[in-house]
């Protein structure tokens, strides 16, 4: 260690090592639980749920398209605002799966996946003495982002009901107030795999107008839900799109979780606050991607519209074959309406800490799964609540899933 160096503890990453969780008492930082179950996967040779990323790439005919942009030249730089033809699909796709107008020229925004759309925005319009709401549970991204921002993080949680995990509308407006800058909410949900209903949305939707509140939505699992569960998008409520971003991704409606293709649209004078950060994190994105995404999205042969209904459906048998395995387990699945993850409660087994029953999984079923508690801020009720659920995924192959069902099976004691 060179001691004549300055020290880095004042670093704007220690607090988002705080915001994360990941900063210990004595000031070291712990590696992810993400990083800690993948690494027992790999060492132990369990089948890992953990990570959420499809085995079977995306659309064929999109992948061939990718290729031909890369051979036909669009290697180099693309608009700051993202391709024309691709920010043009987005608009169509917004209208034709949701009848929002969305104008392709002033109101779209391309980013590095939903992630870069994520980061951008809070940048952009939360600081220090702001607040952000987000659900708890919540994509383990969102308490970093916001502590990079300066903001200050506050949640409203699911809470476990016999409907599923659901918004109290007690919470919101405990939650969101004068200092509120962003209701970040994310539908359907990841981890628990909850589709908000509308009401859920408007209890939402009314705290923000009577805040003047932003909200900003990650619809990135808007195609994947089940049962008849329907998606409605924040920015279709009466009086919302005016106030709210809303981002998605080619990541999981295409499966296409490398190709780091996201973007977002709202009102033209929020993308512009929003571009105006994205051209100094990443300045462009994905050349080459760029097209191949607007066929999809564009979808002038219906192609992708089958693609979505048929990954769809695919997945909701995987859930139920993975739910019947959990279930079998005696571990008690909270069936989701969307995303590809499932969460149980590890308490039915006797297990009231869903940490530890991460780390003996391996060893007692061969297979890898994240705890609750790493979607939820350290201290807070949320982990305190959902202590004892963990999360699995579901977007492996039949195969997959059908041996990992029978090795959760030897749970059943
Ligand atoms: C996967 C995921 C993202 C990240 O999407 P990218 O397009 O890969 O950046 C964002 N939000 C949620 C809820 C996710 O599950």
């Amino acid at each position: 260690m060179n001691e004549a160096r300055r020290s880095l503890d004042d670093g704007r990453w220690r607090q988002v090592a705080a915001g994360a969780g990941l900063l210990a008492p004595d000031g070291s930082v712990a590696s992810t639980i993400f990083a800690e179950m993948s690494a027992l996967a790999t060492r132990t040779g369990a089948i890992n749920l953990g990570q959420g990323f499809p085995d079977v790439d995306g659309p064929e005919h999109i992948k061939e398209a990718a290729v031909a942009a890369i051979r036909a030249g669009d290697n180099q730089y693309p608009p700051g605002a993202g391709r024309r033809e691709l920010c043009l699909a987005v608009a169509q796709h917004q209208d034709r799966h949701y009848g929002l107008s969305v104008d392709p020229e002033t109101e779209v925004l391309v980013t590095a996946g939903a992630t870069e759309a994520l980061a951008a925005t809070l940048l952009a319009l939360a600081g220090p003495g702001d607040e952000v709401v987000t659900l708890e549970p919540y994509y383990d991204a969102y308490a970093a982002l916001v502590a990079l921002s300066g903001a200050t993080h506050r949640t409203v949680p699911l809470r476990p009901t016999p409907t599923g995990f659901r918004v109290d509308p007690v919470d919101v407006r405990a939650a969101v107030g004068p200092r509120t800058r962003v209701i970040l909410v994310n539908s359907p949900h990841n981890p628990t795999g909850t589709v908000l209903s509308r009401d859920e949305l408007s209890v939402l939707a009314a705290a923000a107008q009577e805040h003047d509140a932003l909200v900003v939505t990650d619809e990135v699992y808007e195609h994947l839900t089940y049962d008849g569960a329907e998606h409605v998008p924040m920015a279709t409520l009466p009086g919302m799109a005016e106030r709210t971003l809303t981002i998605s991704s080619a990541g999981k409606s295409l499966s296409f979780t490398g190709w780091k293709v996201g973007w977002l649209h709202g009102p033209a004078e929020l993308v512009v606050a929003v571009r105006t950060v994205k051209q100094y994190l990443t300045y462009v994105t994905a050349a080459p991607f760029q097209p191949a995404v607007a066929v999809a999205l564009a979808d002038e042969d219906g192609r992708t519209g089958e693609y979505f209904t048929d990954l769809a459906g695919s997945l909701a048998r995987r859930r139920d074959l993975l739910c019947a395995g959990l279930e079998a387990a005696g571990l008690a699945p909270v069936t989701p309406r969307g995303t590809y993850f499932v969460v149980a409660d590890g308490a039915a087994l006797g297990y009231d800490d869903g940490v530890e029953l991460c780390r003996e999984l391996p060893d007692l079923a061969g297979v890898v799964a994240i705890p609750v508690s790493a979607f939820c801020a350290p201290a807070g009720q949320g982990a305190g609540a959902l202590r004892s659920y963990v999360r699995f995924t579901f977007v492996k192959s039949e195969d997959v899933l059908t041996e990992a069902a029978g090795r959760l099976a030897r749970l059943r004691r």
